[in-house]
């Protein structure tokens, strides 16, 4: 049953040519869409501003649905943030929620929606599109069997919660990017026996490897069962008399035919655009996610798009890609909502009209209104995830990203402590940062560690937006005292190690170059002290503390015979001290970037059978 909403008809805004007040449709309810809302609403107290939403709620925590499930948020009512009530209050927003938007017909400029009386058509002036990204169903068998759940709802966290208060024993986690692992960490923290499948190599497969070693140790601290680098092939009923059929368990079959029992499944291996409805209509999308330009335009005349449905460019690559997170998703919201502001005015005004859509959106017709709207950022992916003690952030691009864009780029690690090593409580963090060889420009940094990491992080991407190079990161003067850093915080820690590399004062070997440091064509120093050195070392490696080198390089001469000296140590400190001692000496030397610390961590389960 069709049904027009009559309010849209009487008057018609704009859209019918008269100088009314517009109507603005907003399709999703949460992050981008209701950001777009409340500014619209802020830029425009005259228009008519419906936001439709499918689910039961609107502005709701998606981010805070882990912890609803751990229990660390107890009430289902502290996640929702805004109610339609609250919102019609404050912004005076018509809020529907259970309408679905299951057609679009942008010649006419209207929308179809299904509610609980039937369908509906709504005639707007300018439509943003929020619809967010839905859980990716890979093609497992027995992915549609009851104990399957996603978490991205507020009913998912109630269903895992419950789930997870009454007869679950054991869980199965499909996948370990950032909603993945939060879930194990909150099934973990219930008391379930949880076991996390991820088809890439790693944990968090955007996180370097050696960092995510770090984090794959921490989960195993919290008693997560670990399967990575194999897909889950199937999920099939347990057989009777093994449980099957009495408590509903499932077994989880993987591709190497390991088998995991769970009465619990949680699929996390992806997400995938809601936007099949709107391509329908001819909205210009790849791969689901929808073209935009800087200003959120699509393709279509006066139809906006934000949040993880849409593409983005890359802030440091340039590479196109979603980019789905919650400060990119409101920042959109706001700012597409001023371009929509500006471009409505310049229509007001005699502008150019529809088919406004800009560059990136896959046309380049002119653009309608004044430009009063700062255009949406490329967004670096700044992203940070809780996993037991540790955190584990990361800005710009990574190693696979860099690799991608064809991007030459130079590594530094660094091990330094949270706060002043003296003062009680210090926690060692390990900062991986890339860099432009050539230029300095800070490229991408990821950390993990106890304490302080988020803020190093955060540093970082201020950084890499402000423009500051690597070594301009010495200059930053930032608040110290022991409690809360260091007179050198590890942030102008990289930036030394940065100016070292640049300015030829260091010269770097990284885990990557293992096989080279370990040739004959190359003396493998190791200049921590013997009982280190003892607690495990590279077969090959030679030990002589730094502190007697001064006295031994006649001996290292010998040793080295005319070939190059590969330094290394704990972290990387005395191993570059010694290189120094080296090049005045004449050796053509380099230090292990990170020291043992990092090639531990790069090595992994390698570690044990490559060090002895
Ligand atoms: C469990 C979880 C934890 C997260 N944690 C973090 C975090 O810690 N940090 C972070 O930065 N990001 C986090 N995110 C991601 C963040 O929530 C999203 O990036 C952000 O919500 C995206 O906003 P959006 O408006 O694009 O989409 P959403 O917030 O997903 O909203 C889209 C809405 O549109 C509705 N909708 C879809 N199609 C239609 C239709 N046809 N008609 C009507 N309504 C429709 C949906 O029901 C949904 O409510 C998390 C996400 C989840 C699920």
């Amino acid at each position: 049953m069709f049904e027009h909403d009559s309010s849209m008809f009487d008057g018609g805004g704009s859209a019918t040519g008269k100088s009314e007040p517009p109507t603005y449709l907003v399709v999703g309810g949460v992050a981008g869409g209701m950001s777009a809302a409340a500014r619209l609403r802020r830029r425009d107290e005259s228009a008519t501003i419906i936001v439709l939403e499918k689910g039961r709620f609107v502005s709701f925590a998606n981010c805070g649905l882990p912890y609803f499930v751990s229990g660390e948020i107890e009430k289902e009512a502290e996640l929702l943030v805004q109610t339609p009530r609250s919102l019609a209050a404050w912004l005076n927003l018509d809020v529907r929620v259970n309408h679905e938007v299951v057609g679009l017909d942008p010649a006419r400029r209207s929308v179809t929606v299904r509610t609980e009386e039937g369908l509906q058509q709504i005639d707007y002036d300018a439509l943003v599109l929020a619809p967010g990204v839905v859980a990716a169903r890979p093609p497992i068998p027995g992915l549609d069997h009851p104990v399957v759940r996603t978490l991205r709802t507020v009913d998912d966290a109630l269903a895992l919660r419950s789930a997870a208060m009454a007869k679950a024993r054991r869980a199965v986690v499909l996948g370990a990017g950032f909603i993945g692992l939060e879930a194990a960490e909150a099934l973990a923290s219930r008391g379930l026996a949880v076991a996390v499948v991820e088809y890439a190599p790693h944990v968090l497969p955007p996180l370097e490897k050696e960092l995510a070693w770090l984090v794959a140790e921490e989960l195993r601290r919290l008693g997560v069962d670990l399967y990575e680098g194999v897909a889950a092939a199937e999920i099939l009923d347990q057989p009777a008399g093994e449980g099957g059929g009495v408590t509903g368990r499932v077994l989880v079959r993987l591709a190497d035919d390991r088998e995991l029992v769970a009465d619990l499944v949680v699929l996390a291996t992806g997400t995938a655009p809601a936007t099949a409805v709107f391509e329908a209509a001819g909205l210009a999308c790849e791969r689901g996610s929808i073209l935009v330009d800087d200003h959120g335009r699509t393709n279509l005349p006066r139809v906006y798009a934000v949040g993880d449905a849409t593409l983005s460019l890359d802030g440091v690559t340039g590479e196109r890609r979603p980019v789905q997170l919650a400060g990119p998703a409101n920042r959109a919201g706001r700012y597409v909502a001023d371009a929509l502001v500006a471009d409505q005015a310049g229509l007001r005004a005699g502008g150019p009209g529809d088919g406004d859509a800009g560059d990136d959106a896959g046309g380049a017709p002119a653009v309608a209104g004044p430009r009063q709207a700062r255009p949406v950022p490329r967004p670096l992916g700044t992203a940070i995830v809780r996993v037991g003690a540790l955190t584990a952030a990361m800005t710009g691009a990574n190693r696979a990203a860099l690799d991608r864009a064809g991007r030459a780029y130079a590594t530094v690690h660094t091990h330094p402590g949270s706060h002043a090593g003296y003062f009680p409580g210090s926690k060692q963090m390990h900062l991986v940062v890339h860099l432009d060889p050539a230029t300095g420009e800070i490229l991408g940094a990821q950390g993990v560690g106890a304490d302080g990491v988020d803020k190093r992080i955060d540093l970082l991407a201020t950084a890499i937006r402000a423009g500051i190079d690597a070594p301009g990161l010495i200059d930053l003067d930032l608040a110290y005292s022991p409690p809360y850093g260091s007179a050198k915080d590890p942030v102008t820690m990289v930036g030394f190690l940065a100016d070292n590399l640049l300015t030829g004062q260091t010269r770097l070997w990284r885990p990557e170059d293992l096989d080279w440091a370990r040739s004959q064509a190359v003396l493998l120093l190791d200049v921590r002290t013997p009982a280190e050195f003892a607690s495990g070392h590279l077969p090959e490696a030679v030990n002589i503390a730094h502190t007697e080198l001064r006295g031994r390089l006649d001996e290292v001469r010998r040793l080295a015979a005319g070939r190059p000296v590969a330094v290394m140590c704990q972290s990387g400190v005395r191993s570059y001290i010694a290189h120094r001692i080296l090049v005045a000496a004449g050796f053509d030397s380099a230090t292990l970037s990170g020291g043992m610390l990092t090639l531990r961590a790069w090595l992994g389960a390698e570690a044990g059978k490559v060090l002895v």
